[in-house]
């Protein structure tokens, strides 16, 4: 029998296919539509990502499950979990706050003590040692990294353990083990007092393991507002960088450094020497891992193109985890604080195309209605996990933390924390 994860990867597969949602005669759900953010529990207990961007991403066996929420919660509706939310959260008060990704969805960001990017979240996280728990409304490499930012007993949660993300899945810390131990050995070992033969560089959005490999091995982390800076630091120290997960930002920012095509070559984990030759290493300056954002990844040269016929004078910004195509064929590209920056400097009556997460252009539509602002991608298809932070897992979470019980805690080990911190101190340092 057909299961419901194999139903919504079908549809998935077939929905890019036509570029249009199909629905899911046998769910009630459909793999991309407004529809997905409702009753996410309803899938929570499915080994997958769910429908949505990533729903045709292979998941990891090891990759959190969350338990049943109490029918309490679903059945509640809109307007008691609101009642609910801020009923718990003013009988917490400073004790506890809550961190909102600029992609969730407004029913949670209304709650939200601070919104921003995943480090804007982590270093808030740090900046405030009086509150005694951090409800982190984002994915689970977040809640790591505000766990390693923040004191030891202040307790970071998050509120649905399937919140993860596909594409720090995309590489698990064996196979970025494996992978340096076959570079190192293809590379050979540094000339005495010349550059290392590769540094290891991650984006954020890795686990902490990964963070803490790079702190081990003489690498760093970087984010999309700093990734140029970050490659300039690691070929000051090396001849070559690997970079994690994230082809699409790794070339990106190495193809504004002037670096040819020829020399990134692709590192597919499940090959030996990741599908390379041991001369294409040689050659290489950025060796960039075959992982991507499946919600950056829908954005194409073709609705670039469409948004140029339909409004002649239209600015299109675009997000660097997009193909290089894209960014490219794009006015502008650059992290979320980019987009938010060159959005508040528009000229009123400007049209703005934008190829980002749907939750955070609705809003910056919303913040600026003098202005047209509008998803490059006509399908409405949310991250597959940021979705999962639904207004009933954050009530069930805040009220639980009244009740004195502590759900959900993302715990960081002291070990790979303190190798984590090197690597995220070195980027802090490599700041222009
Ligand atoms: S938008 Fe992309 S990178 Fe961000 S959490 Fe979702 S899958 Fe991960």
């Amino acid at each position: 029998m057909t299961s419901v994860h194999e139903l919504i990867r079908d549809a998935a597969t077939r929905e890019s296919a036509h570029r249009r949602p199909i629905a899911l005669r046998a769910t009630g759900v459909s793999s991309c539509d407004t529809g997905l953010a409702r009753d996410p529990w309803a899938i929570d207990q499915d080994p997958g990502y769910g429908p949505g961007a990533s729903a045709a991403d292979e998941i990891p066996g090891s990759a959190p499950r969350q338990g049943p929420l109490p029918a309490e919660y679903t059945a509640a509706s809109d307007e008691e979990l609101t009642a609910r939310i801020r009923a718990a959260k003013e009988t917490l008060g400073d004790r506890v706050r809550i961190l909102g990704h600029f992609y969730q969805r407004d029913e949670i960001v209304e709650h939200a003590d601070f919104v921003g990017d995943s480090f804007m979240l982590a270093q808030a996280a740090k900046q405030h040692p009086e509150a005694e728990a951090f409800v982190f409304c984002g994915v689970h490499f977040m809640a790591e990294t505000a766990d390693i930012l923040s004191d030891a007993e202040q307790a970071v949660i998050l509120p649905n353990l399937a919140a993860g993300c596909s594409m720090a899945d995309m590489a698990t810390i064996e196979q970025v083990e494996d992978c340096w131990r076959e570079l190192t050995a293809a590379l050979g070992p540094a000339e005495p007092g010349g550059l290392q033969p590769v540094i290891p560089v991650t984006y954020m959005n890795s686990s902490a393991a990964i963070k803490a490999f790079c702190g081990r091995n003489g690498g760093i982390v970087c984010t999309s507002s700093n990734a140029r800076t970050v490659l300039e630091w690691a070929f000051e120290r090396g001849q070559r960088v690997v970079f994690f997960p994230d082809q699409h930002l790794g070339r990106n920012t190495a193809k504004a450094m002037g670096i040819a095509e020829e020399q990134m070559p692709l590192w597919r984990p499940h090959l030996a020497l990741g599908g390379n030759t041991e001369e294409q290493l040689r050659d290489a300056r950025v060796i960039l891992w075959n992982g991507f954002c499946s919600v950056h990844k829908r954005f194409t040269v073709g609705q670039i193109e469409q948004a140029r016929a339909d409004f002649p004078g239209v600015r299109v910004i675009v997000h660097p985890e997009c193909p290089a195509a894209v960014v490219e064929a794009a006015d502008g590209a650059g992290s979320t604080e980019y987009i938010r920056l060159e959005i508040e400097a528009a000229a009123p009556g400007s049209v703005i195309a934008v190829g980002t997460e749907i939750n955070l252009v609705n809003r910056l539509q919303q913040q600026r209605p003098d202005l047209t602002i509008f998803c490059l991608d006509p399908v409405v298809c949310p991250c597959s996990t940021m979705y999962r932070i639904h207004p009933a897992y954050l009530a069930w979470t805040l009220e639980a933390l009244v009740a004195g019980e502590t759900p959900n805690r993302i715990t960081v080990s002291d070990e790979v924390a303190a190798d984590s911190r090197v690597a995220l101190e070195r980027m802090l340092a490599a700041r222009p």
